[in-house]
């Protein structure tokens, strides 16, 4: 009682939580409490504002070596249904990416190949930034990295320098999962372990790469591990300063072994805003968390601005890999449609750059959000 007392006074003053404070406060379940000191901690890093971007997502190819139990994505090599996408595919989506108005971000992630060698996926962020100079790319996440140095012998900064140097500009959260050996083992058992996630971005941010994390939760973790997870986030956040925002994925169990084998139901909506408001506010030295909206869907995504989220990330255009999963989200969304999501919440819509710069009117970025 005496805890959940004091997790309520710290929650509601902004102060920092502890791993007991912040159990406290998921078994004390007071959705709107949480989200009324969530909202409060996001009104005092970004006010008003409510940040969405014009993006493009390119996944280059299903075809992986991992074949991790979580992943509705992959097929294995031989698969009629694997693709790779070449360098003529790549041109023709830059083509039709040239006439997007304001397109600020191109976001590439992919399964890991297993034969296609870095050299490709470095050719790749040289054609895009050839192609589109203004755009940011954001590229390949730590479980992509960790790969390309198990592939190439070559250390973690040596593989993101050359990638850096093709025109990288930033790295996506994901892959993290929930960064614990235990589940990883049943998750994920042969990509990058929490150890190789922790020092990719730890490297990335001292090459003064700035990245995102994430969790995916709602499926063998415990909430303990949960919470871990963004504690976790916060020491490297503490150290290194370089996570400019955090997402949140709700596990889609269908298509996939883990959600069979253990007869997993996608979580609900209470537990989606819940882990979001917790999210906000333990992670209090991470400017931006995002509500994504294309695992969350639309309305959650919109409502998830009441629980402290401040980004509803960008308009996407194709995205294969949540799709594969069961996500029955549209793939792509205006940006009038997303500035009106966030009007309706009383919210002011801001669209940033990859580094949440505003971006006006003539396309340039403008002033800092922060
Ligand atoms: S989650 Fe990623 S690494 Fe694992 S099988 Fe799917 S695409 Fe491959």
């Amino acid at each position: 009682m005496k805890n959940r007392e004091q997790a309520r006074q710290k929650a509601m003053d902004g102060e920092r939580l502890s791993l007991a404070d912040a159990l406290a406060l998921y078994e004390d379940n007071d959705l709107l409490f949480l989200a009324a000191c969530a909202r409060k901690m996001k009104e005092r890093k970004s006010g008003k504002k409510v940040f969405y971007t014009v993006n493009l997502h390119i996944n280059l190819t299903n075809i992986c070596s991992s074949n991790c139990p979580l992943c509705a994505f992959q097929v294995a090599a031989g698969d009629q249904r694997g693709y790779v996408m070449e360098p003529a595919d790549i041109a023709h989506i830059l083509e039709k990416a040239r006439t997007m108005q304001r397109l600020s971000e191109v976001h590439i992630v992919s399964a890991l190949h297993p034969d296609r060698p870095f050299s490709y996926y470095v050719s790749v962020v040289r054609q895009v930034k050839e192609a589109l100079p203004q755009v940011d790319v954001k590229a390949f996440t730590p479980v992509e990295i960790v790969n390309f140095s198990r592939q190439t012998g070559k250390s973690l900064r040596e593989v993101l320098e050359i990638l850096q140097e093709a025109g990288l500009d930033s790295l996506p959260g994901g892959g993290a999962e929930i960064l614990s050996d235990r589940v990883r083992a049943i998750i994920c058992p042969k990509k990058a372990s929490a150890t190789e996630w922790l020092a990719t971005m730890k490297t990335a941010h001292q090459l003064g790469i700035r990245t995102n994390a994430s969790m995916m939760y709602g499926h063998v973790e415990t909430v303990e591990e949960r919470l871990q997870h963004l504690f976790t986030l916060r020491d490297l956040q503490d150290e290194t300063k370089g996570f400019q925002a955090f997402m949140l994925f709700p596990f889609h169990p269908e298509h996939t072994e883990l959600g069979e084998t253990y007869h997993l139901q996608r979580v609900g909506a209470w537990e989606d805003m819940k882990m979001l408001a917790l999210s906000r506010l333990v992670l209090d030295n991470i400017d931006h968390v995002k509500a994504f909206w294309i695992m969350l869907t639309l309305p959650i995504a919109q409502l998830a601005l009441g629980f402290g989220a401040d980004d509803l990330d960008g308009t996407i255009g194709e995205e294969k890999i949540i799709h594969a999963a069961g996500a029955r989200t549209n793939t792509g969304i205006t940006r009038e449609a997303l500035q009106q999501l966030i009007r309706e919440t009383g919210y002011e819509p801001v669209e940033r750059d990859t580094f949440y710069r505003a971006v006006n009117d003539t396309g340039e970025g403008a002033e800092t959000c922060d």
